[in-house]
């Protein structure tokens, strides 16, 4: 079953499947201002609107600069599920920086007939630092989490 936003909205018979969000964002723009709304770019000057304005008064008020606050999810490109029936496994995908890639999370199960302690045991991948072509530089905070770049 395919949910969105806890709405049922089809089902799913093939057990593979791959969900994505994408966010369009623009690349420069990850800002907006708090006072008049508008997406603003930062510039050597300071922060600008994409037609160059400096300044706002959304009361009427002396025009100030714009009052900056990085906009939500502004730091993402896509979110992914893609659950594999033939890996046996589901891997979540987000990218944060190159939009060719992405932090990727897999749980698979190691095959009944592989052998040894894992045969049939569930076994969680996860990016972490060192690795040979990381999503970006990740340094470890505390166990479990990571500072990314
Ligand atoms: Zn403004």
């Amino acid at each position: 079953m395919l949910s969105v936003d806890q709405d049922q909205l089809r089902f799913v018979e093939d057990d593979s499947v791959t969900v994505s969000l994408e966010f369009p964002w623009e690349t420069d723009s990850g800002y907006h201002c708090t006072r008049c709304g508008e997406d603003i770019v930062e510039t050597a000057s300071g922060y600008e609107t994409e037609s160059g304005e400096a300044t706002c008064s959304p009361d009427g008020d002396e025009p100030t600069a714009h009052v900056p606050e990085r906009a939500p999810l502004s730091w993402v490109n896509s979110a992914t599920i893609d659950a594999d029936e033939v890996d046996d496994s589901v891997t979540v995908s987000i990218s944060v920086g190159d939009p060719r890639g992405a932090f990727c999370f897999t749980v698979r199960r190691v095959p009944d007939d592989a052998g040894g302690d894992l045969a049939g045991r569930l076994v969680l991948h996860v990016p972490h630092p060192g690795e040979s072509s990381p999503h970006r530089k990740l340094t470890m905070l505390h166990p479990g989490a990571f500072v990314v770049g």
